[in-house]
C-alpha cells in the first residue's frame, strides 16, 4: 500500500468527512479509498464521530449558570 498518498489523504479527510472538502479533493480521496481499505475504515470511523457529535444535544449549561440555578430553586443538595 502507498502509505505516501494515505498521508496525504488524510491530510483533508476532515473536510471530506464533514462534506465541505472541494470537489477535486472529493473525487481524489474516492479513488484512493477505492483501494485502499485502510483509509475507508478511517474515514468511515470519521464519519460516524461527526454523526455522533453532531446529533449531540445542545452543550450541557455550563457549572456556573447551574450552580446559581440550584442555589436559587434551594436545591443545592442535589447538586453531588
Ligand atoms: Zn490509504
Amino acid at each position: 500500500m502507498d502509505h505516501e498518498s494515505c498521508r496525504t489523504l488524510l491530510e483533508g479527510v476532515s473536510l471530506f468527512a464533514e462534506g465541505e472538502a472541494p470537489p477535486e479533493l472529493c473525487a481524489e480521496i474516492e479513488r484512493h479509498m477505492a483501494g485502499c481499505e485502510h483509509c475507508r475504515i478511517v474515514v468511515d470511523s470519521l464519519r460516524r464521530t461527526i454523526d455522533l457529535y453532531h446529533r449531540l444535544p445542545q452543550p450541557a449549561m455550563p457549572e456556573k449558570a447551574r450552580e446559581k440555578l440550584y442555589k436559587s430553586l434551594d436545591l443545592t443538595e442535589y447538586m453531588k
